[in-house]
């Protein structure tokens, strides 16, 4: 991890996945904490995005429903450089269909080095941090292009 790829400022793209059994956190999670989300980009697996939009009035860029193929949507655009920030409340208690989907986002995230909050302390902590709302220059991987700052589509605005 030694090369900078872009910086992430201001308004950031966050992601956000909650499992059926984790939904109804993640909901009122995301209502508490509406008045920050809504000055950044917000995506989702399709269900989640749904419930998203209608609880907190806000857009939600949707992606498809997560067993169908939405885990894997959101961790290729993090390999892209267009996802800043994911909050994924997976489910530990029960096992899903999508398991490697699962499996493969988280590990994608971790690859990327983007910040990724599991459960509620951990997003309550993300979401208080100066830095959710400043200026954040995350490494990249070691193989990834040279020309990453041109690749990532950030708009970091
Ligand atoms: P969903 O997908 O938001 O479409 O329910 C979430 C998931 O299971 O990954």
């Amino acid at each position: 991890m030694t090369q900078t790829h872009s910086t992430v400022a201001g308004a950031k793209h966050v992601a956000l996945v909650a499992h059926d059994n984790k939904k109804a956190e993640l909901l009122e999670w995301a209502t508490f904490n509406k008045g920050s989300l809504s000055r950044h980009h917000l995506y989702a697996t399709g269900t989640t995005g749904s419930m998203l939009e209608e609880a907190l009035d806000l857009p939600v860029t949707r992606f498809l429903s997560g067993p169908i193929g939405g885990d894997q949507q959101i961790g290729a655009r993090i390999a892209e450089g267009k996802i800043d920030l994911l909050v994924f409340f997976w489910d530990p208690l029960e096992a899903q269909p999508h398991d490697p989907d699962v499996k493969a986002l988280l590990r994608l995230g971790c690859v990327w080095n983007i910040p990724m909050a599991s459960n509620v302390a951990t997003a309550d902590f993300l979401i208080s941090s100066p830095l959710f709302r400043g200026v954040y220059k995350p490494t990249a991987p070691a193989h990834a292009p040279r020309d990453w700052t041109t690749l990532a589509a950030s708009d970091e605005n």
